[in-house]
């Protein structure tokens, strides 16, 4: 009988104990694998800002560090955190797609996004990714802002945060380039605002967005901003100093209208009226700066970060570009370009602790695509490069129609290198799609200048998880994309001699700095591979909100806390 009451304590002992351990367990794993205290998302930053630099290239942080000052690109990666291997993962790489991208967390397969222009079956004429002549322009009395995101298939990061706080939370949008403001901005941008060029230096925008500018837009136009940058473009450090890119005065470069030569320094009072007025600012340095002065101007007046409901300033620095595609990688004009952006980059954050304050705010910053070294100069540094002659690969396509089908009207479209084929017409000569796509890449196969070929039907079938053939996949869009897409061998770009261009699935197009700076952000490092899509989903994750609707992208678990 003792025995049995004794045994009937210890079972009951036993009970409560496990009792307790197992409460203990569960109390552990929710602090393990839940809300820690210091999760980002109970405490989000007051502002997100959005740095997309047109054409950066990866090396371009590094080849130009020793010119870089404290407060611009080194702080963002010495206090923030850095991905060295970060990588588009689609082509074309341009730059509607790479700010869709960027914004959407998926490829052009998923947001339709396929290029800045394109071919467009249904309607059997070439369009422009934000072209809308459905709105109409604000601001001004030309076409320059008939523009919206009407063929971006997918939501944003930025549609995500005006969503979740019921459009309490503020997205404005700024660019020199109408696509570099437009995509970012989602469907749902308070505001996206672009540079109008020619004859006015002002800002304007989109019926999509609002029926007239706000006061404070009116009020900084009518100040003539862009005057003070009418202005002679000079080295800003001592000429001996630019041993990172080559001489001034070389064959790969372009010239303003009206410029004997590519050199230092550029006289934009003197080239003003040739060149577009207002224009030139583009292809300069200045065109960042005056980007940036108004980003501020917007950070002030609408007063973004200003309450505990995250706002969003996305800001993208066109001239980049620009004076990319005019220059070229290796010289001292885009050098100066990085060395007067990373100047800017102090200046906007020097701002951003002043009116938001310093540890209450995110930032990241990253490309919408690379670009190519001149190929000419590739070629006379003994590396294989050269050009692609579209009209030539055209005329001999046009040949090989009439030889194998008895037509030339086959070929509708030419835009991406990718050939849109007219399906009506291989219908009613009751020809197989398939079969004449493959005669097509075949026949491609034998042109200079054509490296791979693939058709949509291989796009369409499996799936491909590495190389070119994945690349392009992500890139293509099932109902948007061409029939057969051509790549040409590296280093080889559909441009002019002088100059360079990006738009391909190779890695210099590809390889773009990710930085991730301020609250929320785990200061460090990856050389683990990532990818744009990474982006839209590491902000969700950290500001608790849900995932553009088409994310295809994983957040990147190093950036988070
Ligand atoms: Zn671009
Ligand atoms: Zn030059
Ligand atoms: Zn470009």
């Amino acid at each position: 009988m003792r025995t049995y009451y004794f045994r009937l304590h210890i079972v009951l002992l036993a009970l409560i104990l496990g009792g307790f351990l197992r409460l203990e367990a569960q109390e552990n794993t929710r602090d393990r694998g839940g809300f820690g205290v210091a999760d980002t998302f109970e405490n989000p930053p007051r502002l997100v800002v959005g740095i997309v630099v047109d054409q950066m290239r990866y090396d371009y942080l590094t080849r130009f560090w020793d010119h870089y000052g404290k407060k611009g690109f080194k702080r963002l990666i010495g206090e923030g955190f850095l991905g060295k291997n970060h990588h588009f993962g689609y082509a074309p790489t341009s730059t509607g797609p790479g700010h869709a991208s960027v914004y959407t967390g998926t490829t052009p397969s998923g947001h339709g996004i396929i290029g800045n222009n394109w071919y467009d079956k249904y309607t059997d004429s070439g369009v422009y990714c934000v072209g809308d002549t459905s709105k109409t322009s604000i601001g001004t009395t030309t076409n320059a802002g008939q523009f919206s995101p009407h063929r971006l298939m997918t939501t944003t990061i930025t549609d995500q945060l005006r969503l979740h706080y019921q459009m309490r939370s503020r997205v404005i949008s700024v660019a020199i380039k109408d696509r570099g403001a437009v995509l970012p901005g989602g469907h749902t941008a308070n505001a996206a605002y672009w540079f109008e060029g020619g004859a006015s230096g002002g800002w304007i925008s989109s019926s999509h967005y609002m029926d007239v500018l706000p006061a404070w837009v009116q009020e900084f136009n009518a100040s003539n901003p862009a005057e003070r940058y009418k202005q002679v473009w000079k080295l800003s450090h001592k000429p001996e100093s630019y041993v990172e890119s080559g001489p001034d005065n070389v064959p790969y470069e372009g010239v303003f209208t009206g410029e004997a030569a590519p050199v230092f320094p550029h006289d934009l009072p003197a080239l003003w009226a040739a060149n577009g007025g207002y224009d030139i600012l583009k292809a300069t340095p200045f065109g960042n700066s005056l980007t940036l002065d108004f980003a501020l101007e917007a950070l002030e007046k609408e007063g973004l970060g200003a309450d505990e409901i995250t706002d969003f300033l996305a800001i993208s620095f066109s001239s980049t570009d620009y004076v990319g595609h005019r220059y070229g990688v290796n010289s001292k004009e885009i050098q100066d370009t990085y060395i007067r952006l990373d100047e800017e980059l102090e200046r906007l954050l020097k701002e951003l602790d002043k009116s938001v304050g310093e540890g209450a705010y995110t930032v990241f910053l990253t490309a919408d695509h690379g670009v190519s070294p001149v190929p000419a100069y590739l070629a006379d540094a003994g590396i294989p490069a050269g050009y692609l002659y579209k009209n030539k690969i055209r005329e001999r396509l046009g040949e090989f129609m009439s030889f194998t089908y008895g037509t030339t009207d086959l070929l509708k479209g030419f835009s991406n290198n990718q050939l849109f084929l007219d399906h009506d017409l291989m219908r009613n000569l009751e020809l197989d799609p398939e079969d004449v796509r493959t005669q097509f890449a075949e026949e491609l196969l034998k042109y200079d200048g054509v490296y791979k070929v693939y058709t949509s039907g291989q796009m369409r079938s499996g799936s491909f998880t590495e190389g070119i053939e994945a690349i392009l996949q992500n890139g293509y869009n099932q109902k948007r994309s061409g029939d057969v897409i051509l790549v040409p061998p590296p280093a080889h770009i559909d441009y002019s001699k002088t100059g360079t261009t990006h738009g391909s699935p190779y890695i210099y197009d590809t390889h773009v700095p990710l930085i991730f700076y301020g609250k929320g952000v785990v200061p460090g490092s990856t050389v683990r591979k990532t990818y744009i899509r990474d982006i839209a989903p590491t902000l969700a994750v950290m500001l608790g909100i849900a995932f553009p609707n088409g994310s295809t992208g994983a957040a990147i678990p190093e950036v988070l806390e």
